[in-house]
């Protein structure tokens, strides 16, 4: 198979692309491309080395108008793609591996709306645009929540009646695709480690972290809905289900309502009054900025330690996503509270966002692994074109 291979991420509110050249069986990155809607929907995208931002003022919404005003642009002159795949955040109970999607699988994937009800009908817009654009090519569904369903029975449950749990309201976990990614790469750059127990903490606007054992998840913080566990930039995390009654009763009446708070009005935004951003918030000076940052540190080291009750003790933890990647103030501020388990950073390993950044006494070893959920994407395209010998 060789050819152009296209990704789509589909967000409630941003969809992000990747182009890729394949040849041989691998894929390799041409193109990325990051669209936000919303009162101006922009289009930033990377070309190789060259950046371009553009303004898309007309679309409104995830669909075919907007696939026939990118696709031009980001795709190599004249090409067409030949294999398309797609993140899927919810794959049920029902999908536990990438799959093609035909009509079988896509009917499957409409059943599942329920669970996912702001993410799946975008990113099933998605499908159904290029299909109309290229109707013969071929299309890959790549699910987060596959990686997940290795975790440990006693992680998946909620303390609720054993029927809701067989009716599939239980934990599932999300931001399989990075974790898969992040995984093999610590598997290939220091194996021992990877194949022990590994905390990973993916922390981007979405923010999760997820306990495996040889690269395999047992446990991880996101549970029903990508709501739950730390902090993010919007959304609380875990939160006491009494603060949702009283909410319902007072003042919020409506899910529709409730569900749009807890996905844009909590977390960062909603602690420090001033952004979800940690980039704006390490640069306000006002203490509730600060008491932001500190919660989010403070939450995601509690969750370290509930993983690492789940994992038997921790070998190493990895920082991965925009702020696991790029922010040193709060991998400092996560770890001054694990100091107890024996983790410690290297104070100059860390500040440079290098690779091992734990210091030479820490009994913990600290990572940072750039995730690529584009590359995890087309590399399960490539396998279940592979799989299905097309
Ligand atoms: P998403 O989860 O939407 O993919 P990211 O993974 O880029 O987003 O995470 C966004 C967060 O990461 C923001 O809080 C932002 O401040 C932080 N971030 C992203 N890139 C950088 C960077 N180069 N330097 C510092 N912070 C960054």
């Amino acid at each position: 198979m060789s050819g152009t291979a296209i990704t789509f991420n589909t967000g409630s509110s941003s969809l992000k692309i990747g182009v890729f050249k394949v040849e041989a069986g691998f894929a390799r990155p041409l193109a990325r491309g990051t669209v936000m809607i919303g009162k101006g929907t922009r289009f930033k995208y990377t070309s190789g080395t060259d950046v371009h931002e553009v303004d898309l003022p007309h679309v409104k919404e995830i669909g075919p108008a907007l696939l026939a005003e990118l696709l031009p642009l980001i795709l190599p002159k004249g090409s067409e793609p030949t294999l398309v795949g797609h993140r899927i955040i919810h794959g049920g109970l029902k999908f536990t591996a990438p799959v093609l999607l035909d009509s079988d699988t896509e009917a499957c994937i409409n059943q599942l709306v329920p669970l996912a009800p702001l993410h799946l009908p975008c990113a099933l817009e998605v499908v159904r645009a290029v299909r109309a654009m290229y109707p013969d090519v071929l299309q890959t569904a790549s699910f987060d929540t596959a990686f997940h369903t290795s975790q440990c029975a006693l992680a998946t449950r909620l303390a609720i009646p054993r029927e809701m749990h067989d009716a599939g309201i239980r934990r599932y976990g999300f931001h399989g695709l990075s974790y898969k990614f992040v995984s093999q790469k610590l598997k290939k750059f220091a194996p021992d480690l990877g194949s022990g127990r590994v905390v990973c903490a993916h922390l981007g606007n979405g923010a999760s972290l997820c306990g495996m054992v040889d690269g395999v998840s047992k446990d991880t913080s996101m549970g029903f809905s990508c709501l739950d566990g730390v902090p993010m930039a919007t959304r609380p995390g875990s939160i006491d289900a009494g603060v949702l009654i009283h909410l319902l009763r007072n003042g919020f009446h409506d899910a529709d309502r409730l569900e749009h708070f807890l996905y844009h009005g909590c977390g960062l935004l909603g602690v420090s009054g001033v952004s979800g951003d940690v980039r704006v918030l390490m640069e306000n000076f006002h203490p509730a900025a600060r008491e932001a940052l500190d919660l989010f540190c403070f939450r995601i080291a509690g969750e370290i330690g509930r993983l690492a009750v789940s994992l038997g003790g921790i070998d190493a933890i990895v920082f991965t996503a925009g702020i696991g990647e790029n922010q040193p103030e709060v991998r400092k501020g996560v770890a001054r509270h694990l100091a107890w388990m024996g983790l410690e950073l290297s104070e100059s390993a860390n500040k440079a966002n290098a690779t091992v950044i734990s210091g030479r006494d820490s009994t913990i070893t600290a990572f940072i692994i750039p995730t690529d959920e584009e590359q995890a994407i087309v590399d399960e395209t490539l396998a279940v074109v592979n799989r299905h010998k097309l």
